[in-house]
């Protein structure tokens, strides 16, 4: 019985919808990452002591993505930088991962995940307002709502 399905009531006029056609694609101001990620070393990166199963490839398709990429690891800063310099890869950020929340202020992001393997990355990632990923639990590569 559905007698009355053409909603009338709603029925505006469509002859002044675009009166701000200022929003650009490709401009400058557009370009704006929405996504955050941070990952622990020890544990989670497949050069981690020990070795995690996440790949260097995974952390470049981030970078290739735009979003902002960082490590979070409690190594002091020069392995940090030693690693991720051996691994051809161009970190946005390093640091400690009691410094999440410096990273979320420095940054404007929509959403910010950090992927660890222990209750020290889980802590301090949801202290600063990230979701917290454990790398045993990481969603397969395409997995709807996932930033991969
Ligand atoms: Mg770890």
């Amino acid at each position: 019985m559905d007698d009355d399905h053409d909603d009338d009531d709603d029925h505006d006029d469509h002859d002044d919808h675009d009166d701000h056609d200022d929003h650009e694609p490709g401009a400058p101001g557009a370009r704006v990452p929405s996504v955050m990620v941070s990952f622990d070393i020890d544990g989670t990166m497949e050069f981690g002591d020990p070795a995690g199963p996440v790949t260097i490839d995974l952390v470049r398709t981030a970078k290739g993505l735009g979003y902002v990429v960082g490590c979070a690891s409690d190594r002091p800063l020069s392995s940090q930088r030693r690693l991720w310099s051996e691994a051809a890869v161009d970190m946005d950020f390093i640091g400690g991962k009691h410094d999440l929340h410096v990273q979320r202020d420095l940054w404007t992001c929509q959403r910010m995940v950090h992927i660890g393997d222990t209750d020290v990355d889980r802590h301090y990632a949801l202290l600063a307002g990230f979701e917290f990923v454990h790398v045993d639990e990481l969603p397969p590569v395409g997995t709807s709502g996932w930033i991969f």
